[in-house]
């Protein structure tokens, strides 16, 4: 895939949950992407260029537009501007697609996406290619959120499961409340009984919390395993 650096429209910004938002870009020209890819974003803030990347959470069937999930850090330099002033409108440099951990090299029939918060932006794209474009013969994906108001794009997520029987979808919040039927830990309290011989495992979120899933699927053994650890920080 060919790395450019391009302008982007932001089209429109839809609030995901209070801490999280989907950006909808318009590019100035097409941009091919595998899924799995993330942009570098540029910002101008007081007077200084500031770039930070973010995946694409879009289908790469679509190569006019991308979304971008982002989550808010309260304290932090860029995300804080999203949440402070209306963007609709507004001209962003891009430059992409980067990365490594895409689904061209994702070649198993058993495959594994495990998301953890925004990181579940990413998987949507992924799962978007597993479900559209490449045929495999299970596709588990489970989302870990730190609570029910912070579970994202489920609905999505319900769907894919409900219309391919193929694919198996499940949420896990590390903060449960009583009333609610879904499970509470963190997403490696919930995969012993999975088989992840012969699989590819994407794993997504803030660094910690992949690498401790990663721990444990080690911990359960298995052969012919490939990870892809896409960490943020
Ligand atoms: C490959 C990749 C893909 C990514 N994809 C996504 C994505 O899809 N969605 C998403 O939301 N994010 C993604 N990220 C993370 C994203 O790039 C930003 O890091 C994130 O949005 C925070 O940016 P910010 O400018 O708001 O915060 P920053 O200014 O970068 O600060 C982040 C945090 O660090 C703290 N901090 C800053 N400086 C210091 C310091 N000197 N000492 C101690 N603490 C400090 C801040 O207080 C804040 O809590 C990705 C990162 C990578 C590497």
């Amino acid at each position: 895939m060919n790395i450019k650096k391009i302008t982007g429209k932001i089209k429109k910004i839809t609030d995901l949950s209070k801490t999280a938002k989907e950006i909808s870009i318009v590019l100035s020209e097409p941009l091919e992407f595998i899924p799995g890819s993330f942009v570098n974003v540029f910002f101008d803030i007081n007077g200084e260029k500031v770039r930070r990347a973010y995946s694409i959470s879009s289908s790469s069937n679509d190569h006019e537009s991308i979304t971008l999930s982002i989550r808010l850090s309260p304290t932090g330099t860029v995300t804080p501007i999203f949440w402070g002033r209306d963007m609709v409108g507004e001209n962003i440099e891009l430059m992409g697609p980067l990365g490594l951990n895409t689904v061209n090299k994702m070649n198993q029939d058993k495959i594994y996406l495990f998301a953890f918060g925004i990181g579940i932006g990413v998987v949507k794209s992924i799962a978007d290619y597993f479900t559209n474009i490449k045929k495999v013969d299970s596709l588990t994906i489970i989302s870990g959120s730190r609570s029910e108001e912070e579970i994202l794009y489920n609905e999505y997520f319900k769907q894919l499961s409900d219309n391919h029987k193929n694919v198996s979808f499940s949420n896990v919040v590390s903060r449960g409340t009583p009333e609610s039927n879904i499970r509470v830990g963190y997403i490696q309290d919930f995969i012993g009984d999975y088989d992840f011989n012969d699989s590819d495992i994407y794993v997504c979120g803030q660094e910690k919390a992949c690498n401790d899933l990663v721990a444990k699927v080690d911990s359960l053994g298995h052969t012919n395993c490939n990870f892809f650890i896409e960490g943020f920080h």
